[in-house]
């Protein structure tokens, strides 16, 4: 089965006095694709620590991460290049993977020249199926980036990484700070997408409403370690399209 599986990972850093300390204390689950599941807890309980891990941004102290078996936590490099289109993230701080410089549609244009082989006009073709998907308006597509409000930022950097149809998706705090109808909005996105293509999200959210409604299991973190496992019965492939 096509799953990632994080086993018993533990993540050091030094503490502000020299001294290591757990960020991410033997933590072990799995990420099955096509399902989606939550990490909430605390600010400091290690959810960024365990997506970066997921991306390969940090590598575990101990433990392995497999994705279909293989140990991504040795990956190299150039190894993550090639499996980009895999896995993707957002972070909370989304402004990071725009180019103010650029147009909206110049930016996800470019994420898909530089993650995938197709043609300019197979890219052009994807980008607007996204919008009509995802209900965004193509006017969008001409505004340049560093005239968007924070909401629309956060979701042009999410429409940029599910333009490359990743498998995995990783979305740290991706609503948090927003008002409710940009909150709102990226729901609807994140549930349009999932519906049509089955991807997987990780999602860190303070939410649970939102936590629940999205994911099948939401893992609590407290220090570093899994402290509490809730199941949503809420089945999001039979929700009804808005
Ligand atoms: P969360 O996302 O749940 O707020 P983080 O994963 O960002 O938590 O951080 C977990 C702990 O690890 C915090 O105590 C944080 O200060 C520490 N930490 C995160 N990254 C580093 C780093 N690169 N070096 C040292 N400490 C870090
Ligand atoms: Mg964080």
């Amino acid at each position: 089965m096509a799953e990632i599986q994080v086993r018993n990972v533990s993540k050091d850093f030094l503490d502000a006095s020299g001294k290591p300390f757990h960020a991410i204390r033997d933590i072990s689950f799995t990420w099955v694709k096509g399902e989606n599941i939550s990490f909430t807890g605390e600010s400091g309980s290690g959810k960024s620590t365990m997506a970066r891990l997921l991306i390969g941004l940090e590598r575990p102290t101990s433990g392995e991460i497999l994705l279909d078996g293989e140990n991504i936590a040795r990956w190299s490099y150039g190894q993550w290049r090639n499996h980009r289109t895999k896995i993707q993230a957002v972070f909370q701080d989304a402004t990071g993977s725009l180019n103010r410089r650029l147009s909206v549609g110049h930016n996800l244009e470019e994420a898909l020249r530089n993650l995938t082989k197709l043609s300019s006009g197979e890219r052009k073709q994807r980008i607007l199926e996204l919008m009509d998907l995802t209900a965004t308006s193509r006017k969008l597509l001409y505004t340049p980036t560093k005239n968007l409000s924070g909401g629309e930022q956060r979701r042009v950097a999410l429409l940029r990484a599910l333009a490359v149809r990743p498998d995995y998706l990783i979305l740290d705090e991706l609503t948090s700070g927003l008002d409710l109808i940009s909150q709102k909005a990226i729901r609807e996105v994140l549930e349009a997408y999932h519906r049509e293509y089955r991807c997987s999200y990780f999602l860190i959210t303070h939410d649970m409403k939102f936590a629940y409604r999205l994911s099948q299991c939401i893992y609590e973190l407290e220090s570093g370690q899994i402290v509490n496992i809730g199941q949503s019965n809420i089945d999001i492939n039979s929700q009804e399209r808005k």
